[in-house]
């Protein structure tokens, strides 16, 4: 299966991938995890998307549609994937749409009040990645690793207008974009991580 996830930042798109990709046994493509990681190593690609990354901005769509092609031409894509933050925009989706054919997009649907607070109150291990929110984890340890909980510098509350800015000009079309192909399946993401996953398996069945 070859599915795309939707969502602002804050809508639990990390929490659900997880999900989703041990269910369907796919891996999750995450270009936010992908420049992380490129980041922390010091890559070339890391330096460029480092600057943008920390205002809020897209990295530019060359360095990232070359990514993730990159990526899709891996070996265990060969059956599926999700892929999580990629396609931001309708350029990045037009060009996903010259790679390949994805059979779902899955939108996880949020209350913009909430997503502020959602973010700024996301707290990651900083071994796994695991997400958590402070106001239900107070111990600062992950659950699955141990590992310390600490806050990405872009979800600090400066960066996160800039992020919902570029969402809501660049990302939300995206909606519209993939409601004509009929290919879309939004479900309500302001109810539990159970009941979100829920009606995903049954959005896609
Ligand atoms: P995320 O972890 O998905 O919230 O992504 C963190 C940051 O990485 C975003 O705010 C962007 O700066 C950058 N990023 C992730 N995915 C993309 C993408 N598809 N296009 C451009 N920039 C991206």
């Amino acid at each position: 299966m070859k599915l795309i996830l939707l969502g602002a930042p804050g809508a639990g798109k990390g929490t659900q991938a997880t999900k989703i990709a041990e269910k369907y046994g796919i891996p999750h493509i995450s270009t936010g995890d992908i420049f992380r990681k490129n980041i922390k190593e010091g890559t070339p690609v890391g330096l460029k998307a480092k600057s943008y990354i920390d205002k809020g901005q897209l990295v530019p769509d060359e360095v990232t549609c070359e990514l993730v092609k990159g990526r899709l031409a891996e070996s265990d894509c060969a059956n599926g994937f999700l892929l999580d933050g990629f396609p931001r925009n309708v350029f990045q989706a037009a060009t996903l749409d010259g790679m390949t054919d994805i059979d779902a997009v899955i939108n996880i649907d949020v209350d913009h009040e909430a997503l502020t607070e959602r973010i700024t109150g996301r707290r990651v291990c900083a071994k796994c990645g695991e997400s958590y929110h402070v106001s239900v984890k107070k111990d600062g340890k992950c659950d699955k690793c141990d590992g310390e909980l600490i806050q990405r510098d872009d979800d600090k509350v400066e960066t996160v207008k800039s992020r919902l800015e570029v969402y809501n000009s660049s990302t939300k079309p995206l909606i519209a974009y993939y409601e004509k192909t009929g290919k879309l399946k939004t479900v309500d993401g302001m109810q539990s991580v159970q009941d979100v996953f829920r009606d995903i398996v049954k959005a896609l069945s």
